[in-house]
């Protein structure tokens, strides 16, 4: 369980050699916004095979789920890449691992695009759904982005949501801004969520999750925010103003009792995906670091042989270690279906601070170096903190876990 197998070595190798050679040259224009990410996600996909294999494996899937509502039984087919990706989740965490070392913010935007839009889309959605959004989404045609978050709901989500959904006949009418959206400049696809609203008290609105696609009357985005760091993943906000949303595009087809708790499964999944992003920034960083140590000489020897500098490296290798022992376990439950919400939310808790720490040391090691772009660690750094931010602040993930422990959650 805590060792890397023949196809998991081969995963870091294809895309540790795709994010040196493709993705590192470009960090620098998609930082200032002169380019995009997502023609790079969608050449990464496609030289890897990757959008077509996709496509016809989702495209089975929806067969077998229509064969099994119908009672019949679907097609045999072999299993492809696909299928085999989705059995052993620590594929995908080595994906983004391999992608966070070289930009934590590209990382970012593929997964809030494929996991959280597209695979929310594709575990929950219709046959229909899944054709018409998740498909396109999850083989990078379009652009997915998962909106849930608001000005003045950030970690009160759910409570304070003010935006709203009202029913009127065979479409909601949706009203309202979400804020800090990943890719939301740029999406094709939005899951956004929003209060049903039958006139009943807000705190009683069921929270339900709803598809909505650029170019619907009513919906519109910001431009990207100016940011401290994930300056290569494009955020912003979507305002919607009396959109009329089809019944057809309501997440899963009908008002669910609790998408409340739908959208905090994506949220968990969110955070699982925090581990791997943190891992590659620590293994970066301590890299870096060890090998700067070796070679930069002050007082006559390398700074590798002062016990200041060996202490960080320790404790980089300590966290290093650490949130590998994170990502194998973490992967280890998404393949059994084990659900330990307390586990996730501290991992997060863990990984991200480890991940600040580290890329703080790396940066410390490497002197004035360390503070100038052309060393890399700076970004790693600057990317890092959000990781303490987004999919739920520290503090709360860290008062979730809590909570579950005391059984008070
Ligand atoms: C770059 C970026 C990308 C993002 N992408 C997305 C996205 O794709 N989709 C999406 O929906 N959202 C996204 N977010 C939003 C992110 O999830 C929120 O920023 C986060 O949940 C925190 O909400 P907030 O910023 O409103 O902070 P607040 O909730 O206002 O928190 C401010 C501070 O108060 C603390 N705090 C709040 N409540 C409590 C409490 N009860 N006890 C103790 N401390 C508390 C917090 O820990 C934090 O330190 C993104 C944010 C950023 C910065």
């Amino acid at each position: 369980m805590f060792e890397l197998q023949e196809q998991h070595r081969m995963v870091e190798k294809v895309f540790r050699a795709f994010a040196e050679k493709e993705l590192l040259p470009k960090v620098e224009a998609f930082e200032k916004g002169e380019e995009l990410p997502y023609d790079l996600m969608r050449k990464m996909m496609n030289s890897l095979g990757g959008g077509a294999m996709i496509k016809e494996a989702m495209l089975r899937r929806v067969e077998k789920m229509e064969a099994a509502q119908a009672g019949k039984e679907a097609k045999k087919a072999p299993e492809d890449g696909a299928e085999a990706l989705e059995r052993d989740p620590l594929i995908p965490s080595l994906i983004l691992k391999e992608l966070s070392r070289v930009s934590p913010g590209y990382a970012m935007s593929w997964g809030a695009s494929l996991g959280l839009c597209g695979q929310n889309i594709m575990n929950k959605g219709t046959p229909d759904q899944i054709r018409a959004y998740a498909i396109p989404v999850l083989s990078l045609e379009k652009i997915g982005a998962w909106a849930l978050t608001e000005p003045g709901a950030g970690s009160d989500a759910f409570g304070a949501m003010q935006t709203t959904a009202k029913p009127q006949g065979d479409f909601y009418l949706l009203n309202g801004t979400k804020t800090f959206i990943t890719n939301a400049p740029y999406a094709d696809v939005f899951l956004v969520y929003a209060k049903v609203d039958r006139g009943q008290p807000k705190s009683e609105q069921p929270v339900q999750a709803f598809i909505l696609t650029r170019g619907m009357k009513g919906l519109s985005t910001g431009k990207p925010f100016e940011k401290m760091g994930m300056k290569d993943s494009p955020t912003g906000e979507v305002f919607l103003e009396d959109v009329e949303v089809p019944v057809e595009n309501l997440l899963g087809g009908s008002e669910k009792q609790s998408m409340r708790d739908g959208a905090k499964e994506s949220l968990g999944s969110e955070r699982s995906g925090v581990a791997p992003m943190c891992l590659g920034i620590i293994e970066r960083c301590y890299e870096l670091s060890l090998k700067y140590a070796k070679e930069r000489v002050q007082f006559g020897k390398p700074i590798a042989e002062f016990q200041a500098i060996q202490l960080k490296l320790a404790d980089m290798y300590i966290h290093l270690q650490n949130t590998w022992n994170i990502v194998f376990r973490l992967a280890e439950m998404g393949r059994t279906g084990k659900r330990d919400t307390a586990f996730v939310c501290a991992s997060k808790v863990y990984t991200a601070r480890a991940a600040v720490e580290v890329a703080l040391s790396a940066i410390q090691i490497h002197g004035g170096y360390g503070y100038m772009k052309e060393y890399h660690v700076e970004k790693l750094m600057r990317d890092a903190k959000l990781l303490e931010i987004g999919a739920g602040t520290s503090d709360i993930n860290a008062l979730t876990t809590a909570r579950l422990e005391l059984g008070l959650a």
